[in-house]
């Protein structure tokens, strides 16, 4: 059992410290978030306490004692379908799409079967005056993608712990869209990613995404998470991610569409737009010191290929594209999204050098792709 026992915060506006302390194993356990925000967050929500344990709790077992904190009624019953649609898969009786089930299969040893218990109900009123809309933002293609086609959007929320220590991309933000507020959120739950095979990864990644943004339930009435035509069972994608809300503030999907697709509507944009976010562009997890994209893993070189056949390599400036299609051939990390980018490469180019390195990319990896391509 994981009891959360109490939560507070220290400031209420620029650097703010989220503190949670929680009880398990027969101790007390503190869990911090700190925000560096252009706003006020005052009365910090309840809710997202239990989604910052809930990467412990399935993966070590335990159920999370929710008694003390009085969530909101709508998110207690989404939490619920939430934690059922994370038993059905880790018991494999949810439907996947084909082309995840394979490596899902690894995920759902790692899951374990968890309850939410709660107490008492807190009745939240609805803030009708409330319009602000934010955006979860990592800098990458998604998220430009959302920032430039979703005019409304007020407020962007930066995860720094799941993105490059950089931070340029922000830098874009600022200028492209002076009003926009910005907040830093930086949550130890992210530690955690080290233990653990990839299913803890998955169900973290959701994890943080929701705890975050759950933060602003007070300030924001709809929280956007961008997403592509992948989904993230039980992590966060298009099927999950409104399991997150509460009756202040629902938790929205966007752009479900193909990264090609989304590059292409970003080389739609000014030149001044599109300078700013190709020069700031940010897509890679890999962990580095100095350069801006590792150039090698399979989100770096899906978007360098993606550029190249566009003719656009000259608005970026955070790709180094020397050797592009030997980059294809020996891309590194995940290849399981990357492969349906490629079969779709295969399919639509017309620059025979990528054509071709996307071929030998897929017959590397024996990967069927006559039949979808
Ligand atoms: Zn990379």
């Amino acid at each position: 059992m994981i009891k959360i026992q109490k939560i507070g915060q220290i400031g209420i506006t620029g650097k703010i410290k989220i503190i949670a302390e929680i009880l398990y194993d027969q101790q007390i356990h503190t869990r911090t978030m700190t925000i560096e925000t252009d706003d006020t967050l005052e009365n910090i929500p309840p809710e997202f306490a239990a989604f910052m344990v809930m990467p412990t709790a399935v993966f070590y077992g335990h159920d999370i004692d929710l008694t003390e904190l009085h969530v909101d009624p709508i998110f207690a019953s989404n939490l619920q379908n939430y934690m059922k649609r994370i038993v059905l898969f880790s018991c494999g009786l949810e439907l996947f799409e084909p082309s995840s089930y394979t490596w899902l299969k690894e995920f759902k040893k790692a899951l374990h079967l968890v309850h939410p218990i709660y107490g008492q109900f807190r009745q939240i009123e609805p803030v009708w005056t409330k319009s602000r809309i934010g955006l979860m933002f990592s800098g990458g293609v998604d998220s430009f993608y959302s920032l430039t086609t979703r005019k409304e959007i007020s407020d962007v929320i930066f995860i720094s712990d799941m993105n490059a220590p950089e931070e340029k991309s922000l830098k874009a933000v600022r200028t492209l869209f002076p009003t926009i507020k910005i907040h830093k959120v930086h949550s130890s739950t992210m530690g955690a990613w080290d233990r653990g095979p990839d299913g803890w990864f998955l169900v973290s990644h959701g994890c943080v995404l929701y705890s975050s943004g759950l933060l602003f339930q007070n300030n924001l009435v709809e929280m956007i998470v961008s997403s592509d035509l992948g989904t993230h069972e039980a992590g966060s994608g298009r099927d999950i991610d409104y399991l997150a809300s509460t009756s202040k503030m629902r938790f929205t999907t966007y752009g479900l569409t193909s990264k090609h697709e989304k590059v292409r509507t970003l080389l739609t944009l000014d030149e001044k737009t599109k300078k700013e976010v190709f020069g700031h562009l940010q897509v890679c997890y890999v962990p580095r010191v100095g350069d801006f994209n590792c150039c090698r893993c399979s989100k770096c070189v899906g978007v360098m290929a993606i550029l190249r056949e566009h003719g656009a390599e000259r608005y970026s400036t955070t790709f180094d594209f020397n050797d592009l299609e030997d980059k294809i051939v020996n891309m590194k990390g995940d290849i399981r999204f990357f492969t349906s980018d490629m079969i779709y490469t295969i399919k639509n180019t017309e620059n025979t050098g990528i054509k071709n390195a996307a071929k030998a990319f897929l017959e590397k990896n024996k990967i069927d792709y006559q039949e979808k391509a």
